[in-house]
């Protein structure tokens, strides 16, 4: 089932948009299901979890990081993985800077802008996106590489909120991507509107629902 269902979302995304198999909650078999259909890119939310499943998966997955992260969890999750998509804080940009001056690595990562009516949802606000990538610019952040943003929708049935937000991003994305060609990666949509995603310059969406099912809570 995951690999039909795998092979029908890769058909319907264009070509250059990267599919982010979300795996939180999902037991190791099922993910292998998936790897073994020749999905790479895989995405957890909760560092415990994210360091339990990386020895028990191939060497060559590539690991994303899409929760909050807290800085005392940064040595479970940044050896790990090839995008943290989640920076909702300057704090954490900075801790993750310094995590990687000690450890000698360059960590990529997105920007997650607030989007939607959510309260509780993290975030930086658009002004503060633009504020942090001209700030982290004149600031050195060497052990940083500021990539792009990442946002979720005001989760709705109502497409056009949906369209709204992805358009609220889309355009911070393009804003910023004409001043700073190393931001080149906007990660929106997931299981219920990634083809709303696409259509608004997605270039990776994190689907899990769509792939393995339900989750296992
Ligand atoms: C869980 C999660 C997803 C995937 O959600 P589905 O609805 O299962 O596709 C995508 N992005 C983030 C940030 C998530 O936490």
């Amino acid at each position: 089932m995951v690999a039909k269902a795998l092979s029908s979302i890769k058909e319907a995304l264009p070509a250059g948009v990267e599919l982010v198999a979300v795996s939180k909650f999902h037991p190791v078999d099922r993910l292998m299901e998936a790897y073994n259909a020749g999905q790479r890119i895989f995405a957890e939310s909760r560092p415990q979890e994210l360091a339990a499943k990386v020895p028990q998966m191939p060497s060559d997955v590539r690991w994303h990081f899409i929760g909050h992260l807290q800085t005392n969890k940064l040595k479970l999750v940044l050896p790990y993985v090839e995008l943290v998509q989640s920076v909702d804080s300057l704090h954490l940009l900075e801790a993750i800077n310094a995590w990687g001056m000690a450890n000698n690595k360059v960590t990529d990562v997105l920007l997650e802008l607030h989007l939607g009516a959510e309260e509780t949802k993290q975030g930086f606000t658009a002004e503060e996106i633009l504020s942090v990538v001209s700030w982290a610019g004149t600031a050195q952040l060497k052990n940083i590489r500021i990539r792009g943003l990442m946002g979720m929708a005001t989760n709705t049935d109502n497409m056009e909120v949906v369209e709204r937000d992805f358009e609220r991003i889309e355009r911070l994305f393009l804003e910023l991507q004409a001043v700073n060609p190393q931001i080149t990666e906007l990660s929106i949509g997931m299981s219920g509107d990634w083809p709303v995603a696409v259509r608004h310059h997605a270039t990776m969406v994190r689907i899990g629902t769509d792939i393995f099912g339900p989750r296992e809570y």
